[in-house]
């Protein structure tokens, strides 16, 4: 009967869903698994867990057939295979062994314009079909990832207990899981989430760059630098790896200095970008923290370029711990804006798509088992209940104009000192350009209509009225 059979399945075990796997079982929830080619990696998954808890085994199987026929109904299967057309390859290989209300979870970081469609097509076939955006790395999907469930309500409605069962907690006990929106709306909320984590994480290089670099800071002087920033409002999980890196020895030195600096990436800073574009929305320092990390893989074009142009690494001039104040205090404003424009990208998407984002509670789920949980996350979902766009919130208002000048000195002084500082200053562009009421756009709407007749309106004119003249 059904009460002997699996409650969830879990096809693929790479990383995460190996990790994931461990996670239901402990959580004592009946897991059977599947992997397509590795013979024996199932059996390998069950053994493991095995060893640490006989009562609640997983149930390997290498049989799609037998899998299927192991699961309760109606069935849960979560995919957790590389995204793109492995995907589309189970939902081919899985949709004729499933039944009516069956429920499948994409838990890759599939791009959501796929998402949509494989929803519709499983619709089609009477199959709920949830894109569930996934984040924590191999440790949070063990312990507790930060959950992003979207698609058919009443599929999620067939899950939620045990997604919310597995996610992480917030600092209320609330799991770091809630129902996203309709079809893709999962997968876009993991895809800025990813877009923010890049920029967050190109500020940080930024960061070091100047503290060890143009501020001559040694390593050990940097840890305790950043554990004060770390204690003192800034704390995230990621300025906590970053110390945690800048501490790590290898044969006398920082292994950091054996490390070629050229980032790779797997897309979704860019699929951020991309979406940007097509939403029309401005995200400019996530699209720089993509863009740097494209001209970091330019490494033997830059060398050359170095030695032609024999550009060196400057001291900034002044007193350095003066400098690592207002380096403290633009990195403060760098990741405001990075976090507003994120959230911005949510909300334009919201409405283009009707999906009706909680972006307060988007906000909370990102509070734990995420890469980018941080203190500032925590502030976030207060102040995301207003409704009033992030950047206008009279805190953040204040917060803003306190930490703009020193923001303002360290990017001057860091481009002068030959830093490139991508994130910094796109940042800071883009901030600047928000807070300008005047802008000289109205030079580009001349130029357009000089040469393209494209017309342009008036100040001293109704907003609904197009002129042209003959310039
Ligand atoms: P991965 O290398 O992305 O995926 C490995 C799994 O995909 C293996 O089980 C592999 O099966 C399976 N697979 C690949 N091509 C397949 C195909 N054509 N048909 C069926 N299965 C196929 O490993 P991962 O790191 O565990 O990631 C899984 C997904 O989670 C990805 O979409 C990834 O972007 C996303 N994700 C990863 C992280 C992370 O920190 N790693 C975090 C969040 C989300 P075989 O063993 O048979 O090759």
């Amino acid at each position: 009967s059904d009460t002997q059979k699996a409650a969830f399945g879990i096809i693929g075990m790479g990383v995460m869903g190996k990790s994931l796997a461990l996670n239901l079982s402990g959580k004592g929830i009946s897991v059977a698994v599947y992997n397509r080619t590795v013979p024996g990696v199932e059996e390998q998954v069950a053994e493991r867990f095995a060893e640490e808890n006989a009562e609640q085994p997983l149930l390997p199987f290498s049989d799609a057939e037998a899998f299927v026929q192991a699961l309760e109904k109606p069935r849960r299967i979560l995919f957790m295979v590389k995204a793109g057309a492995a995907v589309d390859a189970l939902l081919q290989q899985f949709q004729p062994l499933l039944e009516a209300e069956d429920v499948i979870l994409d838990g890759g970081n599939s791009h959501y314009h796929d998402t949509q469609r494989r929803v519709q097509e499983m619709q089609a076939l009477h199959l709920h079909f949830l894109g569930v955006g996934i984040s924590g790395g191999e440790e949070g999907a063990l312990k507790g990832p930060s959950l992003m469930p979207g698609g058919p309500k009443e599929g999620y409605t067939q899950v939620s207990e045990i997604l919310e069962q597995i996610a992480a907690k917030d600092k209320d006990g609330l799991p770091c899981c809630a129902y996203v929106g309709p079809a893709g709306a999962g997968h876009f909320v993991k895809m800025v989430h990813n877009g923010i984590e890049y920029a967050e994480m190109q500020a940080l290089a930024e960061v070091y760059q100047l503290l060890r670099f143009h501020l001559n800071f040694s390593p050990e002087t940097i840890v305790e630098e950043l554990q004060s920033w770390q204690e003192s409002g800034l704390g995230s999980y990621l300025l906590e790896i970053t110390i945690d890196i800048l501490k790590k020895q290898e044969a006398g030195g920082l292994l950091l200095d054996k490390i070629l600096d050229a980032a790779e990436q797997k897309g979704t800073g860019g699929w951020s970008t991309t979406a940007a574009l097509e939403l029309g929305a401005s995200v400019d320092p996530i699209a720089a923290a993509v863009m740097a990390r494209y001209l970091s893989a330019q490494k033997k074009q830059r060398e050359k370029a170095a030695a032609l142009v024999e550009i060196e690494p400057m001291q900034i001039e002044g007193v350095p711990l003066l400098h690592a104040q207002q380096l403290k205090k633009g990195y403060e404003a760098v990741r405001v804006v990075n976090h507003a424009i994120g959230f911005e990208l949510m909300r334009q998407a919201s409405e283009q798509y009707e999906w009706g984002l909680n972006l307060s509670e988007i906000a909370r789920i990102w509070t734990n088992g995420c890469i980018i949980r941080s203190q500032l996350m925590e502030r976030l979902v207060g102040i995301l209940k207003t409704e009033v766009p992030l950047l206008q919130h009279d805190e953040v208002v204040s917060q803003m104009k306190e930490l703009l000048n020193s923001w303002k000195e360290i990017v001057a002084s860091g481009l002068k000192a030959n830093a490139a500082l991508p994130v910094f200053s796109a940042g800071l562009n883009y901030y600047l350009g928000y807070v300008t009421a005047q802008s000289p756009a109205n030079l580009i709407q001349a130029q357009r209509d000089y040469f393209g007749a494209h017309t342009f309106r008036r100040v001293d004119q109704p907003l609904d009225k197009y002129f042209h003249v003959e310039w």
